[in-house]
C-alpha cells in the first residue's frame, strides 16, 4: 500500500490533525505533538489522547500511516553538556507523547556539531542519545531524517546514517525517513532514472529497505547537490514529476508514511490526487 499525505496542522490540540488530513484525502499524515519551536510544552490532557486515538479509529489511520516530526530545536548530537541534556529531555518527552497517542515512531533530525566537535563525536552522540531515548520508551521507533547538508547538519549522507545506526542497541526501535528534497540538495539524483537507480542502491548497500520507516516527497528550489534545504510544489522544483512517479511505482516503498512538506499547503490535496494518479 501507498500512504500518501502531508504534514498537516494540529492546532487547537493533536486531535484536529486526524481530521485535517482527513480534508485533503490523505492516507498518511504528519504532525507536530506539540509546539515545534518551544522547549516547554504542556503535557497531553487526557481529552488530547482519547480524541486523536477515537479520530484516528473513526478515520482509519493506523500503524505504519502516522509520523510525527520532533522540534526543530532539538540538537541530539549537541557538542556542549547543557545544549545536548535540553535536547535529550525535550526528545524523550517527544517519544513519551507519542507513546501515549498509540504512534510507533518519531521522525528526527539527527543533529548539528556546530564546529565544536568531529563529525565522527557528533555522530556517536546522537546514537547514544537514541539509546537513552529508547530505554526509557516502549513500541516508539526513532525515525532518523536524511537532511541537505546545510550548515554543520549531519545526517545528509547514507554512510554517516549508517554510522549512527551501527551504535544503536535496539536496531529494532530505529529507522530512517528519506526526503527527496534533503537527498537532491545532498547529492542524491531523483531526477532520472540513472540516478534514482543508483542512489537506492546505495542505500540498500549502506542501510537497507527493512530501515525505511517514512518518506517526505518534495520538489527542491535549488539545483543538485546544492546544500540547500528548499522545498518546492511537486512537479516545479529540479527533481520533477518523473521522480514522484518513480518513487509511485517503486514496489520496495510500501507501508509508510509519504508525507508531502511542500510550500503550499492548500495545494496539498492537489498534491496527493496527482501522486495517487500515478500509481
Ligand atoms: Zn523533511
Ligand atoms: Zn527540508
Amino acid at each position: 500500500m501507498k500512504y500518501i499525505g502531508a504534514h498537516v496542522s494540529a492546532a487547537g490540540g493533536v486531535e484536529n490533525a486526524p481530521d485535517n488530513a482527513a480534508a485533503i484525502g490523505a492516507t498518511a499524515f504528519a504532525l507536530f505533538t506539540k509546539n515545534q519551536r518551544q522547549w516547554q510544552a504542556k503535557p497531553l490532557s487526557d481529552k488530547n489522547i482519547e480524541g486523536f486515538k477515537a479520530r484516528c479509529e473513526a478515520l482509519g489511520y493506523g500503524a505504519g500511516q502516522i509520523l510525527p516530526h520532533d522540534s526543530y530545536l532539538i540538537n541530539l548530537g549537541h557538542p556542549e553538556a547543557a545544549g545536548l541534556e535540553k535536547s535529550r529531555n525535550a526528545f524523550l518527552d517527544e517519544m513519551q507523547r507519542c507513546e501515549q497517542l498509540g504512534i510507533d515512531r518519531l521522525n528526527f533530525h539527527p543533529g548539528s556539531h556546530l564546529k565544536k566537535t568531529s563529525v565522527t563525536a557528533c555522530l556517536s552522540t546522537i546514537a547514544e542519545s537514541v539509546n537513552l531515548a529508547l530505554e526509557k520508551t516502549n513500541g516508539v521507533t526513532a525515525v532518523i531524517e536524511n537532511t541537505a547538508g546545510q550548515g554543520t547538519n549531519l545526517g545528509y549522507s547514507f554512510e554517516q546514517i549508517t554510522e549512527i545506526i551501527d551504535q544503536v542497541e535496539d536496531k529494532t526501535r530505529v529507522g530512517v525517513c528519506i526526503d527527496t528534497c534533503h537527498g537532491f540538495a545532498a547529492g542524491y539524483d531523483f531526477s532520472t532514472a540513472d540516478g534514482y537507480d543508483k542512489l537506492w542502491k546505495e542505500f540498500e548497500d549502506f542501510i537497507g529497505f527493512q530501515y525505511l520507516k517514512g518518506m517526505h516527497l518534495n520538489d527542491a528550489k535549488k539545483e543538485l547537490a546544492s546544500r540547500v534545504d528548499r522545498h518546492a510544489p511537486l512537479g516545479e522544483g529540479f527533481i520533477g514529476a518523473k521522480g514522484f512517479e518513480r518513487i509511485m511505482n517503486d514496489s520496495r516503498i510500501k507501508n509508510i508514511p509519504l508525507i508531502l512538506e511542500t510550500p503550499e499547503p492548500e495545494r496539498w490535496n492537489a498534491e496527493i490526487k496527482m501522486l495517487k494518479e500515478m500509481i
